[in-house]
């Protein structure tokens, strides 16, 4: 997959951006690039907006997936052809709080990993709340509790978020890179790697704030004994 045109990886805070579309099928609609995540890695897609500029006709962006290794935008209804100039608007909003969400999640994960080893085996971020499994042996709702307030701690130091690309040999010298379990990385050239200064780092294809303090804070919320060596928390962002 060419993650060139993916304009989100390099910066998430693009809102709107002035681009073509690539090619069209009904609804559904390839773009020269795009600020819109495609849902994967427990984070949804982006809504938003396709202004079409030679009529300013609008299209809501309803879903965003990757399909044939594209990226893949369904609009409301048909109507946009190969070759169209457009502008995309993102519903920034719903962006930002899963930013918020997913940075906070690589600074649990490794805040759980450092104390207990285990690892992630799912998680699903959503706008209200976000939950993370983890291969932990023994359910403990205190130390979930415990490792939450170690996070909001970290928050404090403001450590800056860094995002940029390694060549595949040198990601494959690192192996602390892949951090979800059973998951071995997709065959590609380049690796983008998401780094919390002082903190973590991690081979990541999700948005992220730039500094901790845009989290905000973390709350429990609930945690689940799902079976032997998963166990379930959920948590949000205020
Ligand atoms: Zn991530």
């Amino acid at each position: 997959m060419n993650t060139e045109n993916l304009l989100y990886l390099k910066d998430s805070y693009l809102k709107e951006v002035e681009t073509e579309v690539k090619s069209a099928n009904g609804k559904y609609v390839v773009l020269e690039k795009t600020i819109f995540y495609a849902q994967g890695g427990g984070q949804p897609f982006d809504t938003g907006k396709i202004i079409r500029l030679k009529d300013n006709k609008e299209f809501n962006v309803v879903f965003v997936g990757v399909f044939n290794e594209e990226v893949s935008h369904e609009a409301s209804e048909e109507g946009l052809q190969k070759g169209d100039k457009v502008k995309c608007i993102l519903n920034w909003n719903r962006r930002y709080m899963f930013m918020r969400y997913h940075t906070a999640m690589h600074l649990l994960i490794s805040t759980i990993n450092k104390h207990s080893g285990a690892l992630i085996t799912g998680n699903q971020i959503s706008e209200d709340k976000s939950r993370l499994d983890l291969s932990l042996e023994n359910f403990d709702k205190e130390a979930f509790i415990k490792w939450i307030q170690e996070v909001n701690e970290i928050i404090k130091t403001d450590a800056k978020v860094n995002n940029y690309f390694i060549k595949k040999d040198e990601a494959m010298k690192n192996p602390g890179l892949f951090k979800l379990k059973d998951k071995l990385p997709k065959d590609l050239e380049e690796y983008r790697i998401t780094e919390i200064e002082r903190v973590d780092i991690q081979a990541d294809g999700g948005t992220h704030v730039k500094s901790l303090k845009e989290i905000g804070r973390l709350e429990f919320v609930d945690a689940e004994n799902k079976g032997k060596g998963r166990k379930r928390v959920y948590f949000r962002v205020v």
